[in-house]
């Protein structure tokens, strides 16, 4: 058994002081510090640092010049260890609008990378399932997603990779959309999301009623909220869907984080959205087939259409603290706890309580992240 003396425990509900976290490759739970140095073989000293959840990205393309898209495992395993030292313990690989060929390609080599990333050896971020982003999108809100290969909805493409999609980004307004979301509901545990679409605010409620529980990057790529047309951002806000949101502060103003906070609580989702342009210099890069440039943190396909981004979660959450008036521990639970139950996944990921796998991160408060374990296995140490 292992301890993490020293440090502020970021629990769901808040922070505790003057406790060890106890772990094997799960949560024991929290104890006396006394109690910690009799009981456990191995002692780490979180040196006055934050002792949070390990972050869960539920929306993430490619990073350090990889994508998922690709359909190359090795870029995988490399998007996963370089999301260690962003403080990322387990992450979807979400794949873009291309051919449905290789999406299917990619859903069998995920199984199999799912399966290897939960080694102790492994060295990188968990990999949980996969967020399919399209196909089964609306052109006219396509945003940076490549139209040739935007299909009608289709859940018989959808079900033999039932096991390894958790998330799927729709537009419910597309004809067929209605009978998908029925099937995929009845026979699939995928979290359903409305994303890229042009739904008015009643045909998202309505998705809402059929079981679309999720808004995938609020704001970008949907209808607008008008105060006499409140669109998929009016559904969202007045509804308990959760909503993903991309906190670099160019995807949506900073200015609007206190209401998201507030309107939202914990159905709020920080995801990155980043792309394989995140993590390197300025430049061109690629995209589903389309060229985009970055410079600085912003991402444009040459017609200046915005694309991802090259966030990093642990500055996300950073940005969410500084400008949304909240604490770090609520920052960090829209990045964890949050994260992890709109995808169906926090009966084992997303906070510190006992019997979830043991993903810890010693964080600064400056987000700063100094170490990242997974499973109780440390991955990732900041370099002095
Ligand atoms: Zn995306």
């Amino acid at each position: 058994m292992k301890a993490i003396i020293h440090g502020t425990i970021v629990m769901p509900d808040g922070e505790r002081r003057g406790k060890a976290l106890l772990y094997t490759d799960r949560i024991i739970g929290l104890a006396e510090e006394a109690e910690a140095l009799e009981r456990a073989d191995d002692i780490f000293d979180a040196e006055g640092r934050y002792v949070v959840p390990g972050l869960v990205d539920v929306h993430i393309h490619g990073y350090g010049g990889a994508d998922v898209s690709d359909d190359d495992p090795d870029g995988v395993r490399r998007m996963a260890q370089c999301l260690l030292q962003n403080g990322v313990t387990s992450f979807l690989p979400t794949t873009l609008t291309v051919a449905w060929n290789r999406l299917a390609g990619i859903c069998g080599h995920m199984r199999a990378l799912r399966t290897e990333s939960t080694r102790p050896d492994f060295p990188g971020a968990e990999i949980l399932g996969i967020h399919l982003e399209g196909p089964f999108i609306n052109p006219d809100y396509k945003g940076a997603q490549n139209p040739a290969y935007i299909l009608a909805p289709d859940a018989e493409r959808v079900l033999p990779f039932a096991d390894i999609i958790r998330v799927l980004t729709l537009a419910p307004e597309m004809p067929g959309a209605g009978n998908f979301i029925e099937t995929i509901r009845k026979k699939t545990t995928i979290a359903l999301s409305m994303g890229h679409t042009g739904a008015t605010f009643d045909q998202a409620m309505a998705a809402a009623d059929r079981g679309v529980t999720r808004v995938t990057h609020l704001f970008n790529a949907m209808t607008q909220m008008v105060h006499r047309q409140p669109g998929v951002v009016g559904a969202a806000l007045s509804s308990d869907l959760y909503t993903e949101l991309i906190a670099d502060t160019f995807h949506v103003s900073a200015g609007l984080f206190p209401l998201l906070v507030k309107a939202k609580g914990r159905r709020l989702v920080l995801i990155t959205d980043a792309l394989r342009a995140a993590g390197m210099p300025d430049g061109e890069y690629e995209n589903g087939g389309q060229a985009f440039v970055l410079k600085g943190v912003e991402c444009r396909l040459r017609d200046g259409t915005i694309a991802g981004s090259v966030l990093r979660l642990n500055q996300a959450v950073k940005n969410l603290r500084d400008y949304g008036g909240i604490t770090l521990a609520e920052a960090i639970r829209a990045a964890s706890l949050n994260a992890a139950a709109s995808a169906g996944l926090a009966q084992s990921k997303g906070s510190l309580e006992a019997g979830k796998d043991a993903d810890i991160v010693l964080m600064d408060a400056d987000c700063q992240v100094w170490q990242t374990i997974v499973r109780g296995v440390s991955k990732y140490q900041r370099i002095r």
